[in-house]
């Protein structure tokens, strides 16, 4: 309820914007089950660790929100539920936003697609979309709806 408030109505009013960030430069992001990002649980909080790139909008001057998708269960035999994902405010300390990016020799400034790094970045365990190990289900939650568009 208070991420209602805090969040969401702001962004439906358009208000603030957020940011989605998944892709990593080291794995073939493409495949989500590939990703590496850790989210931690550490008593009352969650500890991110990782380097997130292509981020579009992260540099924003109303962005303050950015849904950060991670490994929470790394090992847990089922690969679908292994992720979840986490609001993390744009102002968290430790979430560093390296550099713009280019696109094809563009860099669309003054938005872009950030690189960004997440170095013992904690957030509340209210934080959390839906619960861990929820991350696919919230993705393809998105995605059933647009599919079924077409
Ligand atoms: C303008 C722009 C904005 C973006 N904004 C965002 C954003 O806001 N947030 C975010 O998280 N990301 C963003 N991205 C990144 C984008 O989502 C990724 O580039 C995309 O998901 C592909 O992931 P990848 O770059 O890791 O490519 P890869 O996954 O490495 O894929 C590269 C190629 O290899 C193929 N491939 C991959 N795996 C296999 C396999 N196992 N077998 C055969 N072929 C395979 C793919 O089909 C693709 O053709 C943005 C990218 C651009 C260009």
């Amino acid at each position: 309820m208070i991420r209602r408030k805090k969040w969401l109505e702001r962004l439906l009013n358009a208000d603030i914007r957020s940011a989605f960030a998944m892709t990593e430069p080291d794995v073939a992001s493409s495949d989500a089950t590939n990703i590496e990002t850790l989210i931690e649980r550490d008593g009352d909080e969650y500890v991110i660790n990782g380097r997130k790139f292509y981020i579009s909008g992260a540099q924003r001057k109303q962005c303050e929100i950015m849904i950060v998708i991670g490994k929470s269960a790394p090992d847990n035999a089922n690969r679908y539920i292994q992720q979840s994902m986490v609001l993390v405010p744009m102002n968290t300390p430790c979430v560093t936003i390296v550099r713009p990016m280019k696109v094809m020799g563009y860099d669309d400034a003054p938005e872009g697609h950030s690189e960004i790094t997440f170095e013992n970045d904690r957030v509340p365990l209210e934080n959390i979309i839906k619960g861990e190990g929820k991350g696919f289900e919230v993705a393809q939650g998105r995605l059933g709806p647009e599919a079924n568009s077409r």
